[in-house]
């Protein structure tokens, strides 16, 4: 008796059903994906970024001149998402390039990580380092505006903090930068703050990263400077390779065993905060400039680092003790509750995926060069 209803309520139904499924399909396809301008995308901290905006469903473009990284990054990226990254190898300081080569184009997001890093050089060499990480920031904010891009996202640093304040420091924190690369991350963000209230429907975020390290989890990327690297992940890694102990600086200072502590977050914990940013500065809760800590939270003592990295990769590390180093502040970490209550991001990975996806890297990336 069932059989006997009009078969024509079972078609309507399945038409019906069929035109919905079709109209959702032509709508996603409708929908354009955005394009993200990545500045820095070969160096670590952007390859990174890179793989997670493409995983999150953005189209991304690339500027870096290969001052500290080198092509064979966006290699490795393809190898990772299956996407080639166009990248123009242009210097951001160069404005006469900029603006022969961006008129027309468009980006719906600008992620400016394009800089360099180094305290210990920025000591040496102030200007090279003014010039650099300030005009970088110039030309992009240039690029913005060729480009009719409103939204930008910044790359500053924890080394903006007075070294007096006491831990954990907040966005609200004292600045006063203890070096020439920290005040240049100050500045930008004077800049950028400054750009931004005047220029009606741009909006932009400063972020603050803490100490990113490790690499990613399938280790196809991680961190590959040209440039003598001053982070202690990558150093540890280095002793262990070469056999030749590292300098753990000062061991007097007052900390659980007298080494300085810092708050060490994985790289692509870093890099999800970009994708949680840029969902940020496009919502209408988005002040139209805003400041973010990015770390864990929690601060590791040189030494608990190196306990960590031994008991991860059952390997001994070769360090022996020296005195403090200049300039060094005994305890720096975060507090990131801002960015977890309004990016809605927190950090997923321990400090142990740090140590082993580090060393694995350290191990490919040996194996690689090798090849060669
Ligand atoms: P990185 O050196 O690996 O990457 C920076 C990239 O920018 C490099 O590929 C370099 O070739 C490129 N670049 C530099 N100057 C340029 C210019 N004028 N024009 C075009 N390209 C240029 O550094 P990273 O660790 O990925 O850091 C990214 C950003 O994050 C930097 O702004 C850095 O200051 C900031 N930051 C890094 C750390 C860290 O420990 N890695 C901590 C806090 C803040």
């Amino acid at each position: 008796k069932a059989n006997k209803k009009p078969p024509l309520t079972g078609w309507f139904f399945a038409v019906s059903k069929w035109y919905n499924d079709v109209s959702i399909i032509y709508k996603t396809m409708q929908k354009k994906k955005k394009t993200i301008l990545v500045t820095g995308g070969a160096g670590y901290i952007g390859s990174h970024t890179i793989a997670e905006l493409i995983l999150a469903g953005y189209d991304v473009v690339s500027v870096d001149n290969f001052s500290n990284s080198s092509a064979k990054t966006f290699t490795r990226l393809t190898k990772l998402t299956g996407k080639k990254v166009k990248n123009y190898p242009i210097d951001l300081c160069d404005y006469k390039k900029i603006k022969k080569t961006f008129p027309g184009k468009k980006f719906d997001g600008i992620i400016h990580f394009a800089a360099w890093k180094a305290v210990g050089e920025s000591v040496e060499k102030p200007l090279a380092y003014y010039e650099n990480n300030l005009g970088s920031l110039v030309g992009a904010l240039h690029i913005a505006k060729l480009c009719h891009t409103n939204q930008f996202i910044f790359s500053s640093s924890c080394a903006v903090y007075d070294p007096k304040e006491t831990p954990p420091y907040t966005e609200d924190s004292k600045c006063a930068p203890a070096s020439p690369y920290g005040m240049t991350k100050f500045l930008g963000e004077m800049l950028l703050r400054d750009y931004t209230t005047n220029t009606p429907h741009f909006s932009s975020v400063s972020l603050r990263y803490f100490n990113p390290a490790g690499a990613h989890p399938t280790c196809i990327i991680g961190e590959e400077a040209k440039k003598k690297t001053e982070n202690l992940v990558p150093i540890i890694i280095k002793a262990v390779k070469t056999k030749k102990p590292f300098t753990i600086f000062g061991k007097d200072y007052e900390t659980n065993d007298g080494t300085c502590v810092r708050d060490y977050i994985h790289v692509s914990d870093v890099a999800k905060a970009h994708v949680a940013a840029l969902a940020h500065v496009d919502s209408k809760e988005a002040a139209q400039y805003e400041v973010f800590n990015i770390g864990t939270g929690v601060g590791v003592t040189v030494q608990e680092m190196v306990r960590a990295f031994e008991s991860v990769n059952t390997l001994k590390v070769p360090f022996v003790y020296g005195p403090r180093r200049a300039g060094d502040m005994a305890a720096v970490y975060a507090n990131t509750k801002k960015a977890e209550k309004k990016l809605g991001w927190k950090p997923e990975y321990s400090l142990a995926d740090i140590m082993k996806t580090a060393w694995e890297w350290g191990q490919m990336s040996a194996k690689n060069t090798r090849k060669k």
